[in-house]
């Protein structure tokens, strides 16, 4: 693929009706995660002035969390909010400008990038860089968001460790679904792996080593229906077989419920203009934060389908900035 040959669809841009003034800035940054801030920290460093954009969730995924124990630097682990908190000090610290507000619309077809906030702030920048992140899919049980935080969790890398010498379920078929059961399984006592299909999507490699894990059990055909517990996730109610003959309830004992059923990167908006893979991850050049258009750089999980920790999303911030600075000194 020609990574810096705009697309087709650049052509489909419409110019949204903008009814406030049109700044320019140097350095746009959409997106408050690990991954913006970091790149607002850089940014700021570099004298280029960032200015962030935080989106509906200020601070990212992690202020959605309690305990965060992997981070480096805490060594006692940090609440997610708080971690959030010392992220955007530091980088306003700099003198990166922290502003609310949603990218509605976007058009990368000429030199100077321009994102509209909210329908009506246009801004046209030098560079930009898109840390907008991913959304964890959840089932769409009342009982997962009663118990997330306690029991439930999109993220084993992030929680298994919560959950040591425990009895765990992960949801899903997929490769993804595979790689948390085999992880889990070296934490915990057991694992379900609750699959909707009598078969695994898994790669042949990854449905192996599932198949030869002695504590992993798969339970084929069976779908979420409901969790229970007093305090937090203590079990789940399982439909085997729905709608067909031989369907039963089941019910398991479990400490800990895993969804591993996909994530949605956030890059919508950017789709005109950006390229994405079949799910909508951003396509970045391998080691880079290069998009395809020029001056669009990508961070963060909403490029990254594989890691999706904070760690790996606040080193590629650093990344983007860092390409950003490069790119705008050759603009001079
Ligand atoms: C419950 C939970 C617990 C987790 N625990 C851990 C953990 O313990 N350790 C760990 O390393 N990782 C953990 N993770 C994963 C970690 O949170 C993510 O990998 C990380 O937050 C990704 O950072 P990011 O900056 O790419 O994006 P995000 O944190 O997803 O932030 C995206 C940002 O983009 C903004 N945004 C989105 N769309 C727009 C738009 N259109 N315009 C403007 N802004 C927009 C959002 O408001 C948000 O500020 C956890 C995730 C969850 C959900």
């Amino acid at each position: 693929m020609d990574m810096f040959k705009p697309l087709d669809r650049q052509k489909d841009a419409q110019n949204p009706v903008i009814t406030e003034n049109i700044e320019n800035v140097r350095c746009l940054i959409i997106g408050s995660g690990p991954a913006g801030y970091t790149a607002a920290i850089y940014a700021s460093r570099a004298n280029l002035n960032p200015v962030l954009y935080t989106g509906l969730q200020m601070g990212g995924q992690l202020t959605t969390t309690t305990e965060v124990d992997n981070y480096p630097g805490y060594p006692d682990g940090i609440t997610g909010p708080q971690m959030m908190e010392d992220f955007k000090k530091q980088a306003e610290r700099f003198g990166a400008d922290i502003r609310f507000g949603i990218a509605s619309s976007v058009d990368f077809s000429g030199k100077k990038h321009k994102v509209t906030f909210d329908d009506k702030k246009m801004i046209e920048a030098d560079a930009v860089i898109i840390a907008t992140g991913a959304t964890a899919k959840y089932l769409g049980l009342e009982s997962e968001i009663k118990y997330a935080g306690m029991g439930v969790s999109a993220c084993a890398t992030c929680d298994g460790f919560f959950f040591k010498g425990k009895d765990v379920a992960v949801v899903g078929g997929g490769d993804t679904a595979a790689e948390e059961a085999t992880y889990l399984a070296g934490l915990c006592r057991k694992v379900y792996l609750i699959v909707r299909r009598d078969i695994l999507r898994a790669s042949k490699t990854m449905q192996d080593k599932v198949f030869k894990t002695k504590n992993i059990e798969i339970l084929w055909e069976h779908q979420t229906v409901d969790l229970f517990g007093e305090n937090g996730v203590e079990g789940a109610t399982l439909i085997k077989k729905k709608g067909l003959s031989g369907e039963e309830i089941v019910k398991i004992k479990i400490d800990g419920f895993f969804l591993a059923i996909g994530h949605t990167p956030n890059s919508e908006v950017f789709k005109k203009f950006i390229e994405t893979d079949q799910v909508g991850y951003i396509v970045t050049v391998p080691g880079t934060s290069k998009t395809n258009i020029a001056g669009v750089f990508a961070a963060g999980d909403v490029q990254d389908s594989h890691y999706r920790q904070a760690v790996t999303a606040a080193g590629s911030g650093c990344i983007a900035a860092i390409d950003a600075e490069r790119y705008l000194s050759e603009l001079k």
